[in-house]
């Protein structure tokens, strides 16, 4: 990955940086540093889902899970859906642009069909939007099968990656741009129990790994 690192920007909605650094010991040893704590992330996954909540009363929302990295995001956003719409519906969809790299391939492949999404208001639960292009496909895929609305929400956003214009309608934090593990999200499939976000080391994925 491009390790030109940089300062968190501003959060998008009003959402706050969380201290950088604030773990002084017991991080992974293959993590350089942590970005984002578990209880900056449970305190921001909760305004978020506080937010959505109000936005879809009425509307039996779908929200759809992006696996896999966005399974730990999903599972704590349905819990922070207060109060919870009347009729909400939980579901996973899956889509994959990276193989064993930390580069996107710029190929996107769904998986498995989607639920069935007609006349349905979707929520659509990505764990990191970087190029767009996953989200694109995924946003395209759910409007040509019939869903009513589709509302994006990403935990974080590389935004300065971005090569398709794609809207995100929430997202939880602005994230630099460097490879990033953890709360789901994996590097050749590790890391993804780690209850932060933290950055990887070079040596993780260059095969020096530490374990
Ligand atoms: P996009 O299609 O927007 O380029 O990529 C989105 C997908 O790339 C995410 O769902 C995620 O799986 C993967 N991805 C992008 N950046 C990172 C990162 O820093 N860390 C991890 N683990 N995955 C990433």
């Amino acid at each position: 990955p491009r390790r030109t690192s940089g300062p968190l920007g501003e959060q998008p909605e009003g959402g706050r940086s969380c201290e950088m650094g604030s773990r002084g010991g017991g991080l992974h040893p293959d993590v350089e540093r942590e970005l984002f704590s578990a209880e900056c992330l449970a305190a921001r996954v909760g305004e978020v889902g506080r937010a959505l909540a109000a936005e879809l009363e009425g509307k039996r929302p779908l929200l759809l899970g992006v696996l896999r990295g966005a399974f730990v995001f999903a599972a704590d956003l349905v819990r922070a859906l207060e109060p919870v719409p009347e009729g909400t519906e939980v579901g996973f969809l899956r889509a994959s642009s990276y193989g064993a790299g930390t580069e996107s391939s710029g190929q996107v492949r769904v998986d498995a069909p989607p639920p069935d999404v007609r006349g349905r208001h979707v929520v659509l639960v990505e764990d990191i939007v970087d190029t767009g292009r996953t989200l694109a496909a995924l946003v395209a895929r759910l409007r040509a099968e019939g869903a009513e609305s589709v509302t994006t929400c990403t935990l974080l956003d590389k935004a300065a990656r971005r090569v398709v214009d794609v809207h995100v309608d929430h997202s939880c934090f602005a994230c630099p741009d460097e490879f990033v593990v953890g709360y789901g999200l994996d590097f050749d499939e590790r890391y993804r129990t780690l209850p932060y976000i933290g950055v990887l080391k070079p040596a993780a994925y260059s095969g020096l790994s530490s374990d």
